[in-house]
């Protein structure tokens, strides 16, 4: 009897292993794939507003718009009727919580006062505040919050007697009820707090879960498609590992929410949140191999600074600019949809010599280095045999921070008919030996770079005596100043300054004529491979502001870009291609492997014409991503910049960007979601990146380039 129960008791644990084993094993055989969706969900929370603390003074200037002011060291103080803040609220609206500590300046008053309370000027009432610190609960209803940026308004209450000024206000800290990162692995969500991630889902997944609730929380897993057809999973009381295979009526993007119930105070901790599929069925078909050529050819890298694509002939401009770049357009390969994956040189030129977005190679601000196991352009062709020689009118691109690294010889020379007299000396020592080795050539000339002061012999050209002057000869000062709104250029004076551009322009393309000659006399251009880009564009008050680096919107982060290379056919591409792109076709010109994976391209072999392209804008905090739409995240100081919306959406056939959009279908939001994922995870080099020790020479060039207060 004992033996038989004992048997009987060994069959049931077999019997339940095998079925447990079974379970576990259906799940990874039948979704092998798995997708980590919670460091997602974390990259896609990380630019919300967590807490304003008004004792931080430096760090105010990211919040503070208007009506705010403080003395001498004291508390910072409402100041006026109508002081505003902005926070940043980016997953999709829900309501939201704050707690405001405050109190009323006039201390020891035993009356108390009600300010108003608005959200994006919309009511949310009026709150006693005395002059003992208090913390009020807000709630801010899912209708009134957006997805963006959010200004919160508080209106002193108003005295009956005129003559009285509002009374101030000591805000002491804005507390945001959001989900938040735990360390590397988890996220704390507050109970009330959903959070929503929008996905592709396949009809049939399994969701791989584990979390811990706290304060009797429930959570709860909803996915909805876009018609509201709603699935609900709920989750273990208390959390713990939880594995549920789901069947949807279809596959397509979801909306998951997170969900949370539960009284104030609690809380769930996810630790995962995966998503398990069976491998994707898409067959991307192999790219056709690329042979290398016999011979290494000659590559000459032609770049003009600060030119924007819609200022060429060949890219549809009415003015005749680029008589040369046309010609040269008509017998090669030209990109219409041409991007910098930045907004002024330093990045932009990083990203155009190493293949890697900005946020990989962490050169963005004017001091920071290249990180030494960054390979650029110009080191991988001379560790190929080639002679590596750069002449540039830009001083950012000075080997001292590492851009420039790898040419045997570097040159700065002012306008590009200097550069070219110092290309061709260079070129004249060098071609004449036999059995020479194949050549690299940088050329970036800097004319249509501010300040906009043509050569005397362009000076008379596209009818400039048609527009209102403007002195435009003080170059960055002129900028800065228009920035500073010390000076407002006049319609007729903006077309001015655009007609001085222009002429720059034709003087640079002039040049680019006598390179090209220069090349063909010396037998060098015909089996040359021969790349004419630009760095970035020039602003003209588009958006309202001039110069670059300041916003990434098209007439500063589309580009010219025109290739003669054999293999790419002559004639208009319509695909989507950046700077970072330019490395890997080089390498694949010739034949050879990328160093390490490069975030571009080589354009031997898009096999996705729409494939997602991303922008990086340090100095403003501003991030691009263009997908279906183009999406621009800026979170900027506010103090320096008070015009620019946090949250741009912009269809792509509004190429002047004057038609804003908001975020309209969950393919936006997905689109949004992987901007603030490239955004905010950790770039290739991890914390490589460092400031560049620069001469005093240097250093007193880029200050007078406008590079350096
Ligand atoms: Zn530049």
């Amino acid at each position: 009897m004992i033996r038989r129960r004992m048997l009987f008791s060994s069959l049931v644990a077999v019997c339940l292993m095998a079925v447990l084993f079974r379970c576990s094993r259906q799940t990874t055989d039948t979704f092998p794939v798995t997708r980590d969706i919670l460091q997602e969900i974390k990259a896609a929370v990380q630019d919300e507003t967590s807490e304003i603390d008004f004792h931080k003074k430096g760090a105010l200037r990211k919040y503070l718009l208007t009506g705010w002011t403080h003395v001498n060291g004291g508390p910072v103080h409402t100041q006026g009727e109508d002081s505003r803040l902005v926070f940043y609220h980016l997953n999709e609206s829900r309501n939201l919580r704050a707690a405001v500590t405050w109190r009323d300046m006039a201390e020891g008053s035993a009356d108390k006062t009600f300010p108003a309370i608005e959200l994006n000027g919309k009511p949310v009432g009026s709150f006693p505040v005395g002059s003992v610190s208090t913390t009020l609960d807000l709630t801010f209803p899912a209708q009134a919050v957006k997805q963006g940026q959010n200004v919160l308004g508080i209106r002193p209450e108003v005295s009956k007697s005129p003559a009285t000024a509002p009374r101030s206000l000591i805000v002491e800290r804005i507390a945001f009820e959001r989900p938040s990162p735990i360390g590397k692995q988890s996220l704390a969500q507050p109970a009330a707090a959903a959070m929503s991630y929008f996905i592709e889902l396949p009809d049939r997944f399994a969701l791989d879960i584990d979390c811990q609730c706290f304060k009797d929380v429930r959570p709860s897993v909803e996915l909805s498609d876009e018609k509201g057809r709603t699935v609900t999973i709920d989750l273990p009381r208390g959390g713990g590992p939880f594995q549920k295979t789901v069947r949807l009526k279809r596959e397509g993007i979801n909306r998951l929410r997170l969900v949370a119930k539960g009284g104030m105070g609690g809380y769930v901790v996810w630790s995962r949140i995966a998503l398990k599929t069976r491998p994707s069925k898409v067959v991307i078909p192999l790219p056709r191999p690329v042979s290398p050529p016999p011979k290494k050819p000659d590559i000459v890298l032609y770049v003009i600074d600060a030119l924007r694509a819609d200022h060429l002939g060949c890219y549809g401009y009415g003015r005749q600019t680029t008589p040369s770049i046309d010609r040269f357009a008509r017998e090669n390969a030209l990109y219409r949809n041409a991007y910098s994956n930045s907004a002024w040189t330093k990045p932009a030129s990083a990203s155009l010599f190493t293949g890697l977005f900005p946020k990989n190679h962490m050169t963005q601000r004017i001091k920071d280095c290249l990180p030494e196991s960054a390979v650029t352009m110009a080191e991988e062709l001379g560790k190929n045999g080639y002679r590596t020689a750069a002449v540039v009118g830009n001083e950012v691109l000075d080997p001292q921070f590492g851009i420039g690294r790898g040419f045997e010889a570097f040159q700065v020379r002012a306008t590009s008919s200097k550069i070219n007299q110092e290309a061709f000396r260079f070129l004249d020592s060098l071609l004449p030996r036999k059995d020479r080795k194949p050549l690299f050539l940088l050329i970036w000339a800097a004319d249509p770079h501010a300040p906009y002061t043509p050569d005397p012999e362009f000076r008379n050209l596209f009818d400039i005596r048609r527009y209102e002057p403007i002195d435009a000869l003080k170059g960055s000062e002129l900028i800065s100043r228009i920035r500073n709104e010390k000076i407002r250029p006049t319609p007729g004076q903006w077309e001015y300054l655009k007609t001085l551009y222009d002429q720059e322009v034709a003087f640079n393309d002039s040049s680019f004529g006598r390179l090209r000659a220069y090349l063909e006399d010396k037998d060098v251009y015909r089996d040359a491979v021969v790349i004419v880009t630009a760095d970035h564009g020039e602003a003209f008050n588009e958006h309202g502001d001039v110069g670059h680096g300041c916003s990434l919107h098209n007439e500063l982060i589309r580009v010219p870009l025109i290739i003669k290379a054999p293999p790419l056919s002559k004639g208009s591409h319509e695909e989507r291609v950046q700077h970072t792109d330019l490395f890997p076709t080089l390498l694949d010109l010739l034949g050879l492997e990328p160093p390490y994976p490069l975030d571009g391209t080589s354009l031997l072999r898009l096999t996705d014409p729409k494939r997602i392209l991303f922008f990086d804008l340090s100095n403003y905090n501003s991030t691009a991503v263009l997908d279906e739409k183009k999406i621009i995240f800026t979170n900027a100081n506010h103090a320096a910049l008070t015009t620019v919306p946090s949250l741009e959406v912009y269809a792509l056939t509004d190429t002047a960007e004057e038609r804003p959009l908001e975020l309209e279908s969950f393919r936006d939001q997905i689109s949004l979601q992987k901007l603030l994922f490239y955004r905010n995870t950790p770039g290739q080099f991890g914390s490589q990146g460092r400031e560049a020790k620069i001469t005093k020479e240097l250093e007193e060039k880029l200050k007078a380039l406008g590079y350096i207060n």
